[in-house]
């Protein structure tokens, strides 16, 4: 089983652990305090991922308002989705909005701009 999750969730964990990195990096320019330079650097470093997760933040924003809302067949629950295929949010279980890939196996692959291939298909 690869493990593939929902692309929502999975920014988000990515903006959140980016605070986390951020924190980290200004807490050990603290231990360079005797160095003003390195200590500065550290700062910037920290705020910039800071800065960095709250673009991040605003971005999943943005894609929540473009994701479908669905509710999950097999854990009735809501979920949102990116793309052709996702996987829902509770339980993982893989979504998709295309009826052509329904019950073939979940591939990321699917939600890449494949439009010179699906022209070729339909020869
Ligand atoms: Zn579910």
């Amino acid at each position: 089983m690869k493990p593939y999750k929902n692309k929502i969730n999975r920014i988000r964990s990515f903006a959140l652990s980016l605070i986390f990195i951020g924190v980290v990096i200004m807490y050990l320019g603290i231990f360079f305090r005797n160095n003003e330079i390195i200590m500065l650097i550290f700062m910037v470093l920290g705020l910039l991922a800071i800065i960095g997760s709250t673009v991040v933040y605003a971005w999943i924003g943005t894609l929540s308002t473009r994701a479908v809302q669905i509710v999950c067949p097999n854990c009735g629950k809501q979920t949102k989705m990116l793309g052709r295929v996702d996987m829902c949010g509770h339980c993982r279980e893989p979504l998709t909005l295309d009826p052509s890939l329904e019950g073939k196996e979940f591939d990321e692959a699917y939600n890449r701009p494949a439009r010179k291939k699906e022209k070729s298909a339909n020869k």
